[in-house]
């Protein structure tokens, strides 16, 4: 069994969807282990997206990310990381595949709806900088 660390994004809590993607989460048999409403602070998201400073969207990515509250999670389940890619769908939902978070909730790239960690590496790091152990069971 293996973790991912996930984002709820503010355009989910925005439309009153956390509940309607954990259904999807749930669903496709990934456990919700670990879960917390936060706001973000700038400094949190610049940490956290850290790899994507030089990009052009870089400052829309961090304004978006602190724009309201989130929900931070830690799902488990058999190969977690790369099952949460497949139902998150594609970073672009005008890309994903049908049925995927994106595609059915997401209304532009930059508002895609979720995180999910991109390898089993970064899952661990991430989930450190939101969650202690004991709050994972
Ligand atoms: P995430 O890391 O949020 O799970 P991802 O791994 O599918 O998404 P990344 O390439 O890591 O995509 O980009 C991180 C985030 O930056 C995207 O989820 C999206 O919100 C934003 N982003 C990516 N590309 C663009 C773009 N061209 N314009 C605006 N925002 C973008
Ligand atoms: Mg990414």
């Amino acid at each position: 069994t293996e973790r991912t660390f996930s984002i709820l994004k503010p355009d989910a809590t925005k439309r009153n969807l956390t509940g309607a993607v954990n259904a999807v989460i749930e669903k496709a048999g990934l456990r919700i282990v670990g879960q917390r409403r936060i706001q973000m602070s700038q400094a949190q998201a610049e940490t956290f997206y850290a790899i994507h400073k030089e990009r052009p969207f870089f400052g829309e990515l961090v304004t978006f990310m602190t724009s309201g509250p989130v929900v931070v999670q830690v799902l488990e389940g058999e190969n977690a990381v790369a099952k949460y890619r497949e139902v998150m769908g594609a970073t672009n939902p005008a890309q994903a595949a049908e049925g995927t978070i994106r595609k059915t909730f997401s209304e532009s790239v930059g508002e895609n709806t979720v995180h999910g960690s991109d390898s089993v590496e970064n899952a661990k790091i991430e989930i450190a900088q939101f969650f202690q152990d004991g709050d994972i069971v």
